[in-house]
């Protein structure tokens, strides 16, 4: 197959390039102009190709919770948004993605279902950090892209990890040769604030309150100081504080993400919006998103992920902010959502664009070998975009089982007209999904990347 009069985004290439691109059995085998050939050909006509963008941070929920969402819907509703491959949390699902074993199984299950690529991250909690620790971190180092923990949790079932644990576990996965994630909520101030916020009203504001700034900054130091002593890779998950992503910026050996709802969205917008805004950690005060957009595009926080995460009507209206659900579905419009406000708005150019939505994370999880750029021998994982065009977000009709969504009415400049999956168009703007179930494919990390 040809793809014919693109507007190709190269990798390191500032603006976009006219060309073609020959596909044949899911990889991209060359990249030209005018490529002859009476292949099946794609016109590209006015729409920027570029590579399919990677969610490295989703909450599908699948097996066990699928009232919230399931892996068909979530991948679905990914590759609406230009997501070519996710990666999903380990603590979200009925049993837990902890060993060698609920990972295969988890596989199994899900593999049924997605329409695009995926990885998984394998979980340690609190209540893992026993004799058999480093067994399941040896274990799941080949499967999964890394081991995500809490240093605040959240689930009873997946509790927290102390400072002296984390110094345990780190010391493990570097033996092992394996990044750990984590979600940075300084536990001590958090369990203090709660009560004292609570007491104070219910509303967006007071749960803002119970885990301001200082929580994550707090945490992130803690946590990072503990990798930078040990020489043991880490990545901070969800940074919505300008402050932590300094600390992280910092640092030799960790990395971090930022995303969408963090970079549009502040406490003060709780007032507006409710609870369809209420996500762990919240968003933080307005002075946050100018530090966090600059710092994005500057590289100092290395990519964005969704933290995709939906909860049902009933779940995100519970009559109290302190029971409802917190998470957001974000994974459809992490990449329109970048494009838009980050790219066509001029906060960076294409380069740091294609790093953004693709290429670090591919290098940070060691995928880079098949995904995360338009070259030679990749996977022909692509999405074309209509620079002209627009997106209205509306949760009724995403593709998602979550439809509560702080976007609700927003309209996002370009327009995802094609999503393409190793070749295959799995997403076209008019046509809606167009794979089976069951075509996406489980992704694992290439061990001889170094991190
Ligand atoms: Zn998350």
């Amino acid at each position: 197959m040809i793809v014919r009069n693109a507007q190709l985004a190269l990798p390191n290439a500032d603006s976009p390039v006219g060309g073609d691109l020959r596909i044949k059995d899911g990889l991209i085998r060359e990249i030209g102009t005018a490529l002859s050939g009476s292949d099946e050909a794609i016109d590209a006509e006015g729409l920027l190709v570029m590579p399919g963008a990677i969610d490295p941070h989703v909450h599908f929920f699948d097996p066990g919770y699928n009232h919230k969402e399931d892996f068909y819907h979530g991948t679905a509703a990914s590759a609406s948004g230009g997501v070519t491959t996710v990666i999903d949390m380990p603590d979200t699902s009925d049993p837990a993605a902890i060993d060698a074993a609920s990972i295969r199984a988890k596989r199994d299950h899900v593999a049924a279902r997605a329409v695009i690529d995926f990885g998984f991250f394998g979980g340690i909690s609190g209540l893992l950090c026993d004799d058999r620790l480093e067994q399941r971190i040896a274990e799941m180092s080949t499967e999964v892209c890394g081991i995500k923990t809490y240093a605040t949790s959240g689930a009873e079932h997946f509790p927290r990890v102390s400072h002296y644990q984390y110094w345990r576990i780190l010391e493990l996965t570097r033996k092992h040769n394996c990044i750990v994630l984590v979600h940075a909520e300084d536990f001590d101030y958090v369990n203090g604030a709660t009560p004292d916020a609570r007491a104070g009203g219910d509303g967006g504001m007071q749960f803002y309150r119970s885990r301001p700034e200082i929580a994550e900054t707090l945490s992130v130091f803690s946590v990072s100081e503990i990798a930078e002593q040990l020489g043991a890779q880490m990545h901070i998950v969800h940074l919505g504080t300008a402050r932590a992503a300094e600390i992280v910026a910092g640092r030799r050996f960790s990395s971090g993400e930022t995303c969408p709802q963090y970079l549009e969205f502040d406490c003060n917008d709780f007032e507006r919006i409710g609870a369809a805004l209420k996500i762990t950690p919240p968003v933080k005060g307005p002075q946050n998103k100018a530090a966090l957009w600059r710092m994005l595009a500057e590289g100092a926080i290395d990519f964005v992920a969704s933290d995709h995460a939906p909860g049902t009507v009933e779940e995100k209206s519970t009559g109290s902010i302190w029971t409802d659900y917190a998470g957001i579905p974000g994974g459809p419009i992490l990449f329109p959502y970048v494009f838009s406000e980050g790219y066509l708005a001029g906060r960076f150019g294409l380069k740091r664009l294609l790093q953004i939505c693709s290429q670090a994370a591919a290098e940070r999880y060691r995928i880079a070998d098949r995904k995360g750029s338009i070259a030679v021998g990749k996977d022909a994982d692509l999405v074309f975009v209509d620079p002209d065009g627009t997106t209205l977000i509306r949760g009724a009709d995403s593709l998602s089982k979550g439809k509560v969504t702080p976007y609700e009415g927003r309209t996002l400049r370009g327009r995802v007209i094609r999503t393409m999956l190793r070749g295959n168009t799995v997403y076209h703007a008019d046509q809606g999904i167009l794979s089976e179930p069951g075509s996406g494919a489980f992704v694992r990390p290439n061990l001889d990347d170094s991190q």
